[in-house]
């Protein structure tokens, strides 16, 4: 029985308070009980009698069964993900441990709370580079194996997607990123606009507009996420002001 246990799985958005939906905030300030990656964590408000639960940012399975078991016990369960919980966060890492758990967490109320996510962070800084067909990476090869990683890189870029890249690159994978853009190189040219976003929404914000030929010179790290054009995307140069970059909303032809 589920005993009144409740587990929500809430997205933050990108970093400032103000991304955080009233809904989030409003799940966050009910919760009995806070799990999470750490630093996701430190940026929820105290709530006087809450339990909080940090853990690495690799325990996902094993926090999202630790959620689950207290909330099976009556408690008011909050995950938190950074962006959407939903986008390569915790949502799925709950739907897999109920399906895989006791029967009993099946019959647990269950929400999922959406939040901003980096790649619609990052687009709204800049201009409208997801303004066509687009889909969405990781560059992790954690949960999956590089090859796939290629040929998914090399399916979306000759059919003309803009691809946003979350993951591009951490200190335990150092080389992915390069790859990555050695491989799109192969399908689209070294002019493409390439849009690195690094911590939107934080007091360290920085975006910077680039090209396929630079970006694997360009820094990235674990709080980057690279959206990279196609042959349509345009850069809009301004006197004075930052470029605005668009993907228009009609593709010219039907090969690409
Ligand atoms: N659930 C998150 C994504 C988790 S994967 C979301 O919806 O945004 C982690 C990756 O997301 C990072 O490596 C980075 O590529 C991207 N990311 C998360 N927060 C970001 C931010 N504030 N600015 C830029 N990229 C961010």
């Amino acid at each position: 029985m589920s005993g009144g246990g409740r587990i929500a799985v809430v997205g933050l958005g990108p970093g400032d308070p103000r991304y955080l939906t009233p809904e989030a905030a409003e799940t966050l300030a009910s919760a009995q009980a806070l799990y999470g990656y750490g630093p996701y964590l430190d940026r929820v408000p105290v709530h006087a009698g809450q339990s909080r639960h940090p853990s690495d940012n690799r325990e996902e399975g094993a926090r999202a069964a630790a959620a689950l078991r207290d909330a099976a016990t009556g408690t008011k369960v909050a995950v938190v993900s950074g962006g959407d919980p939903g986008v390569f966060a915790m949502a799925a890492a709950i739907c897999e441990q109920i399906e895989e758990g006791p029967e009993a967490w099946r019959a647990l109320d269950v929400v999922f709370v959406p939040g901003i996510t980096a790649m619609l962070a990052v687009a709204a800084k800049i201009g409208a580079p997801l303004g066509h067909d687009f889909c969405a990476l990781s560059l992790s090869d954690n949960l999956k194996p590089w090859e796939l990683v290629e040929r998914r890189l090399d399916a979306a870029a000759s059919a003309g997607f803009v691809i946003a890249l979350y993951n591009p690159i951490s200190r335990a994978r150092p080389w992915q990123f390069g790859k990555a853009v050695e491989r799109l190189r192969r399908h689209l040219p070294e002019t493409t606009p390439v849009v690195f976003g690094r911590a939107v929404g934080r007091s360290d914000e920085h975006v910077k507009v680039t090209t396929l030929a630079e970006a694997d010179a360009t820094p990235a790290d674990m709080a980057t996420l690279v959206i990279v054009g196609t042959r349509e995307t345009r850069v809009i140069t301004r006197p004075g002001l930052s470029p605005l970059v668009y993907t228009p909303r009609a593709a010219a032809e039907a090969s690409v």
